[in-house]
């Protein structure tokens, strides 16, 4: 599946916010965005307004970059979305954060997306004992996440073990931190407002005019 390989601190100073893509980085005074906040490129003449449009797409675009998405796969996740009965939002966020890769990262066996993604790749997570290698695959409420055997005696599951006590995932997952492991425990709701950092309406109206 194709993915964003550019600069990932630059998207950060586009959107004029930290979106926390690259781990334990984005905490420390090395972080990009702390040293130069302002957008990347040549500085503009005069600041223009930014329209409501502009905004909606920025809003959308914030939610794509973190998910580390591309714009067709953001594209199917809301098709998806507005198909599913219930409220459009809602579905988007359950949706975007039941995402294996997501799942991952939310339990704390990965700093950041990308890398959870990479982990994933390499197939060291297996879901109700089986391996599974696809980040995008989506979990229900009750599947299991464990490391594999050969991901259990990698030397990234000894760094990783080191520091899961200090871990809070959403209520909604369930970390065994002794014994490395994952439950999906719930369904992830908009309420939960630790789940996601974006408006989900704003980005049904920009994709539904
Ligand atoms: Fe964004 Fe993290 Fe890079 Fe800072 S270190 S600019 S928060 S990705």
């Amino acid at each position: 599946m194709a993915r964003y390989t550019g600069p990932v601190c630059r998207l950060c100073r586009r959107h004029g916010e930290k979106l926390f893509l690259k781990g334990d980085r984005c905490f420390t005074p090395r972080c990009s965005f702390d040293r130069r906040p302002n957008p990347p490129g040549p500085r503009p003449a005069r600041r223009r307004k930014v329209s409501d449009r502009g905004l909606q797409l920025r809003e959308k675009q914030r939610a794509r970059v973190s998910y580390g998405l591309l714009e067709k796969q953001f594209v199917r996740y809301y098709k998806e979305a507005i198909r599913r009965p219930g409220v459009s939002g809602e579905n988007l966020v359950r949706l975007l954060e039941t995402r294996f890769d997501n799942i991952v990262y939310r339990l704390g066996f990965a700093d950041s997306r990308s890398q959870a993604r990479q982990l994933v790749r390499h197939g060291i997570f297996a879901v109700n004992g089986r391996k599974l290698d696809i980040p995008s695959a989506q979990l229900k409420e009750g599947d299991a996440i464990t490391f594999t055997p050969r991901g259990a005696r990698s030397e990234y599951f000894k760094i990783v073990q080191e520091g899961m006590r200090a871990k809070n995932p959403p209520a909604w997952l369930a970390l065994d931190a002794v014994g490395m492991s994952g439950r999906v425990a719930g369904i992830p709701t908009v309420a939960q407002g630790e789940t996601h950092l974006f408006n989900e309406n704003i980005i049904i109206e920009y994709y539904s005019r």
